[in-house]
Order: C-alpha cells, then structure tokens, then sequence
C-alpha cells in the first residue's frame, strides 16, 4: 500500500532510491514545506540511465502487445489511486479539483489510447526483384523533462509514447512539482521490469546533466522556450533527437457577432484554466470594437464571481501562483502595467500578506501593442483585452510574435472563422471551441513554441528512428541503381 503522504524517494533501476542531500517541496497555498524529496546526484543519474540503457535490450524486443498491456497497467495502477494522486497534485501544484481531476483521469485516458497506437512497418517495395521496408525502430534509452503546469500529464505524454515505441524513459520532474511524479514511479516498481521507467528528482542541473549525457537517445522536453534552447544546445554534443514543447502567447480573436453574455465565461476559461499557468492560456484576447465594451464588462463580472483560493477548498475556481520565483514575475507585470499607467479593470492589485501564493485575475483594458504584458508570456492570471476594427490589421496583430503554440477564433460566422482561423500560424487552432486535445491529435509549436510533437502517430514516430531494409531476391548480388545507370 502506498502512502502518499510520505516517503518521497526515487525510483532507479526497480528500486527506491535516496539522495545525500534534499529539496524542500511547497504547498502554494500556504506557503509551508510538505514533503522533502532526494536531489539527485550526477552518479544517480548515471544509474538511472545505465538501468534504462541495460533495459532497453529486451524491452525493445517486446511485443505491441505487451508494451500496451505495460501501459494498460499504468493506468489501472493511476486510475485505482486517482483520489490520493488528486488530493497530492492540488497540494503540490495548487490547482482546485476539478483541474486535479481532469489532470489524473486525462493521464490515465491517453495511457489506455496510446496503448492502442502502433507503427507497421511500411512496404515501400514488394516486386520479383527487391523488398523494401521502412520501419520504426526504438531510440533507445530516452530522457523526459516536465514542467510544474501540469506534471502529471506531461510527464504521461512521454513515458507512454516512448515506452510504446519500445524505448525505456528516464523521467525528470520540475523541482517544484516532484510529488505526484515520485509516487507514479513507486507504483510501477511491482509490474514493470526495471530500468524501463526510472524517476528522478532534482533542480536545474540534473536536466542539464540529462541534456548533455551520452547515453541517452532522446530529450523530450516541456518548458520555457529559453529552457528549450539550452536543452537544443546541450543536446547538440550528441546529437540527441529532440522534441520540445515550449512556451506560447496565444492569441484569440472574438467578432462582432459574438452574445458578449454567453461568451463571456468561455473566454474566460480560455484564458484563466489551471490559474493561467498553462502554455495554451489565451495571453492576448481581441475583441472586435462594436462589442468590446460589452465583452469586456461581462469578463469583469464573470471575474468577479469567480474565488482564488486554496485549491483544496470546494468553492475555490482558481488556485495560487505554483511557485515563488513565478509569483515574482507575475508581480512584475503588474508593476510594468502600473508604471506606464495602463488600466485594470479588474484586479490589479496583489496582496502581498496572503497565506499562499495568491494573484488577483486581472485584466488589462487596452495596453499598446508594444507592451511588456502583449508581447511577452506571463504565465499568470493577468490577461490584456485588445480592440480590433480591421480583419487584416488583427491577422497581422495575432501574427505579429515569435510563438505559435495555439490560436483561438469566436464567432457566429462559420466562414469568416475559419478564413481568420486559416491564417493564425499556430500549431493548434481552435474554432468557437479551445483546450480540446486528444491522444490522436498532433500537439506542437509553430516558430519559437517548439520542434516536432506529441500526441498521434507522428508524436510516437518521434521516438523512433526510421530503419530502412532493402533486400534483392534475385539470386547473386544487386548493383545499385547509380551502378545500373552506368
Ligand atoms: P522551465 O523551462 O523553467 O523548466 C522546465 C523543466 O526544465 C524543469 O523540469 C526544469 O528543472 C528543467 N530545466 C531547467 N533548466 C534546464 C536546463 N538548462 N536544461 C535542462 N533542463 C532544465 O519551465 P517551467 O517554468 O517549469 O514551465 C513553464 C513554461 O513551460 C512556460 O513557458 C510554458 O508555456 C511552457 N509549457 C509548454 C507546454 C507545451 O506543451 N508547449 C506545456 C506546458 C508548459
């Protein structure tokens, strides 16, 4: 039985593993340290790798049906602890329960979906004469980086895919949020073999380790694009496949025919879900100028409805900011916008003295195009509301970024939603809808949001090498085609 208040240890090689020294884990909402968890060190880390490494010989052997029923115990093993895994990820993370929730069941859905994902091999050629054949063979021992958003989640969309494709996982928490992480490596211990999926937790440097290290194939990554950059550069040294999914200022474009009242609540969630702690948050909201004021003054009173809280609290919507270095530059924005004298109308205002972490939703009424709080992600609940008159001029706006993560578009007119929609570069578009995803959906950045994907046969691919065979079926030896020609 699992406690899940306690004994916060590694997992290496099968086995429960500590470290010499240790990091404090916080609760946001109170500010208190809840558990202290191992830092590990570099020869720890070498282990986890070697298991992985050591793993990965027979584990790339195995069938597509054992790797799904490895995954398939995942889930049942997640899904049979959902409760504890909720109760811990609103204590670690802050988020309220139903985000806990759709968190915990969302990770144990796409494990049982990506259990169902394969790559056949492909038949290139079947003639008298030759057999050509692509398939998709196993990295090897890879590496997965996780952010403090959603840790549960993003740490599934790589140990699944990875394993399926019949590679072996060494996964990293965020410093902040090792918790629920720690406790999903602990119960795979009894049913996987070891080495297939290691945990280990530790600050910065053990990414950087993981980055630079030799033996692993791969770096799955989920951060900051700054964070996204290091980790390409570190990862050059060996010439490491990578995906990144980084960070992202998503912009959503409302019309004129939009009922501000009805809406309202649906732009608000696009942007405030998980506490605005999300990278496919709506950071930039233009609403077109016919119905801004009304737009706007329904968001204020949505808002207002709407409690931050302690996430572990029933009637809390939204949770504290997860980490201090992150309530700071939160803050910051809001010191930027106060400082050039833009206008909150609501919010606006941080009570420094709270018990927890805490940032009032705000929203900022029209700021230049140019400022800090358009232009850069704050990953925090303090969103501008921009106006638009022209349908090119705010294409161009919405354009006019170095990411391209996601895109929204709102309105009551089909076609001109999926005119301005084809035109959002981002790797996602939502249309009157946002925050869908599936297993089965390619999930990635466009520009400075990443490289490559996740979710779907192409975000399993990424965990694959392409392994061309060719065979003559004549008797004696083939020429190339170059020697034919001649
Ligand atoms: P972060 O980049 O600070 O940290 C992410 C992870 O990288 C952590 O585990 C951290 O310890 C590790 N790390 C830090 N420095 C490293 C280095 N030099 N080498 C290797 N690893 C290193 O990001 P964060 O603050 O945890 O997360 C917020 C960011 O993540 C936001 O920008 C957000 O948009 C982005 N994000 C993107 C997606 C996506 O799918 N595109 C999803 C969630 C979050």
């Amino acid at each position: 039985m699992i406690d899940f208040n306690r004994e916060f240890l590694m997992t290496i090689d099968g086995e429960a593993v500590d470290s010499p020294s240790k990091l404090d884990a916080y609760n946001p909402a109170t500010k208190s340290v809840i558990a202290r968890v191992p830092d590990a060190t570099q020869e720890q880390l070498n282990k986890a790798v070697d298991a992985a490494v050591r793993a990965f010989e027979s584990w790339r052997g195995t069938s597509q049906s054992t790797r799904a029923s490895a995954l398939n115990s995942i889930a049942d093993a997640l899904e049979k602890n959902a409760d504890a895994f909720m109760a811990l990820l609103t204590k670690e993370q802050g988020k309220p329960r139903p985000g806990a929730e759709w968190e915990i069941l969302g990770s144990v859905y796409w494990l049982r979906e990506i259990a169902k994902q394969s790559l056949p091999d492909e038949i290139v050629e079947d003639s008298g004469d030759r057999r050509v054949i692509t398939r998709f063979s196993p990295l090897g021992a890879v590496g997965g980086i996780v952010p403090w958003n959603f840790p549960v989640l993003l740490a599934v969309w790589k140990i699944a895919p990875a394993l399926m494709a019949g590679n072996t996982i060494v996964i990293k928490p965020s410093p902040y949020t090792p918790l629920c992480t720690l406790k999903l490596g602990e119960l795979c211990r009894s049913f996987l073999p070891r080495g297939v999926f290691s945990v280990v937790s530790g600050g910065d440097d053990l990414g950087k380790w993981m980055t630079a290290h030799p033996k692993l194939a791969k770096i799955a990554f989920t951060g900051h694009t700054e964070t996204g950059k290091n980790v390409m550069r570190s990862a050059a040294g060996t010439l490491k496949r990578l995906t990144l999914e980084l960070g992202g200022n998503d912009p959503a474009i409302v019309l004129p025919d939009v009922d501000p009242k009805k809406i309202a609540p649906q732009l608000f969630w696009a942007a405030f879900q998980n506490n605005a702690q999300f990278c496919n948050s709506t950071k930039r909201l233009y609403v077109h100028e016919k119905v801004y004021d009304e737009v706007l003054r329904e968001l204020v009173d949505f808002a207002k409805t709407q409690k931050v809280g302690d996430g572990a609290a029933a009637d809390t919507a939204l949770g504290p900011i997860q980490n201090l270095p992150q309530y700071e530059k939160v803050g910051e924005y809001f010191d930027d916008c106060r400082t050039h004298g833009y206008r909150f109308a609501v919010g606006g205002e941080i009570d420094k003295s709270a018990p927890g972490w805490f940032v009032p939703v705000t929203l900022v009424d029209n700021p230049p195009e140019n400022s800090r709080i358009v232009r850069e992600e704050p990953f925090g609940p303090i969103l501008p509301v921009l106006k638009w008159s022209d349908e090119a001029d705010v294409i161009r706006r919405a354009n006019d970024t170095e990411y391209g993560l996601g895109a929204s578009v709102w309105g009551a007119d089909q076609e001109a939603v999926q005119r301005i929609g084809a035109q959002l570069e981002a790797g996602t578009v939502w249309l009157n809808e946002i925050h869908q995803y599936s297993p089965h959906q390619a999930f990635g950045g466009h520009k400075q949001s990443g490289i490559g994907c996740e979710n779907s046969l192409h975000g399993l691919m990424e965990y694959t090498n392409w392994h061309t065979i060719t065979l003559n079926k004549k008797v004696g030896f083939g020429r190339g085609a170059v020697g034919r020609a001649a």
